[in-house]
């Protein structure tokens, strides 16, 4: 790792620097502590919306393995506000014209695009090329090709790639995953699985712009997906898809609603949905012994486990974000996959496209 010391030799060169320096005193507790400061990696977020400044950038602040240390922005102002705010050194912040002088940056381990959806496949394969580890946000990409062109890439500049499937590192997550492996309540029948919120953006926002990958599909979509195949630890083997648009003005070329239903092996059905029409969030499991699941499924907070018999559970409040960088950079710096790897990803987008291809055959039935 570029800006990694191995902890021995970070040591030996503290006790000669403090030598040097007539200190014969730097207590060894603090420089193990900073030794272990040394382990943490880079990051440097490319793109301040939303997500960025709101959750991963307060996430930050939380994280053990992983520090802000660079921005990338075409925004001067943000640059500034950002730059002053979490201290971040100068010549660690880029915009999107020399974005790729990132890689004669050894301060910089990894690099987070936070960008349009249109983006992501451009900026995971320059910052591959960087020779940057790379964490992308959901959905990875407009489509299947561009996502195997991105973990292509990542290979062949041998760099990680994961994708931001936050939930993955919530507990709430982990026991539906857990249920779905061991079968307490017997075989799973049905999944029902909604995400969606009213979209209370400007109507020219990127979100609701097909060139951009927007739609609630791409949007909210892979919630509700992710969460059939993780109910039931499967990948399907057909979908069917319908799309709603209220407002052909605003979703422009996008869907405003989509309904789609997978099918799995063992006859279980899942039936999702999808909107920007209202605000809905519950992920709800059929099995043999009862009815369980989460309600809300998805949020950053506040989720709640409802279990057979009128049983519930709950886990302290945790921040997702920050595990999920911090599991992320861990799995780096172990040299191991991400546990969200761009094949994970990419698994959802091949799912997607199907979707767009049934709506296009009036909600034929896509055999995967
Ligand atoms: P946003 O619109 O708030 O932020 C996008 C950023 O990209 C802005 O700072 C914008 O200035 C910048 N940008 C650079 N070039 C641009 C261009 N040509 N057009 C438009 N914007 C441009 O969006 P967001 O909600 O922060 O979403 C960013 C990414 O994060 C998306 O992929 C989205 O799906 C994902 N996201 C994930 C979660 C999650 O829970 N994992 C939540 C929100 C968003």
């Amino acid at each position: 790792m570029s800006n990694l010391l191995n902890r021995r030799h970070f040591l030996a060169q503290m006790s000669t620097a403090a030598l040097a320096a007539g200190i014969s005193t730097i207590p060894f507790s603090s420089m193990a502590r900073m030794a272990n400061e040394q382990k943490k990696l880079g990051i440097a977020l490319v793109g301040l919306g939303y997500y960025s400044k709101d959750l991963l950038m307060p996430a930050l602040e939380q994280t053990k393995n992983v520090k802000l240390v660079g921005l990338v922005t075409g925004t001067p102002s943000k640059a500034k506000q950002f730059g002053d705010k979490y201290n971040i050194p100068k010549e660690n912040i880029y915009n999107y014209q020399n974005f790729d002088d990132i890689s004669k940056n050894p301060a910089i381990d990894v690099v987070y695009i936070v960008l349009p959806n249109s983006m992501h496949k451009e900026y995971v394969i320059r910052a591959a090329k960087a020779g940057k580890h790379v964490i992308c946000e959901k959905p990875m990409a407009l489509n299947a090709a561009e996502c195997r062109e991105m973990i292509a890439a990542c290979k062949k500049a041998n760099v990680s790639l994961s994708i931001g499937y936050r939930l993955h590192y919530d507990p709430y997550t982990q026991r539906i995953m857990q249920i779905a492996k061991e079968q307490p309540y017997g075989p799973i029948s049905i999944v029902q699985a909604s995400a969606g919120f009213r979209m209370g953006r400007p109507t020219d926002h990127w979100k609701v712009k097909s060139q951009y990958g927007g739609g609630a599909i791409m949007d909210m979509g892979p919630y509700p997906l992710q969460a059939a195949r993780y109910s039931t630890g499967m990948e399907p083997i057909a979908v069917t898809a319908q799309q709603y648009n209220s407002d052909p003005k605003v979703f422009i070329g996008v869907d405003e609603t989509t309904t789609f239903q997978l099918e799995f092996p063992n006859n279980i059905v899942a039936n999702c949905l999808t909107t920007f029409a209202a605000n809905v969030n519950y992920l709800t499991i059929n099995a043999q012994k009862g009815e369980y699941g989460l309600n809300p499924f998805s949020g950053y907070s506040g989720l709640h486990g409802i279990l057979p018999n009128s049983q519930t559970f709950d886990f302290p409040p945790m921040n997702q974000q920050a595990t999920q960088m911090d599991e992320m950079c861990l799995s780096i710096l172990q040299n191991r996959p991400s546990p969200t790897t761009g094949e994970e990803g990419l698994r959802d987008m091949i799912i997607i496209d199907a979707m767009r291809e049934s709506v296009r055959k009036g909600g034929a039935r896509i055999v995967l």
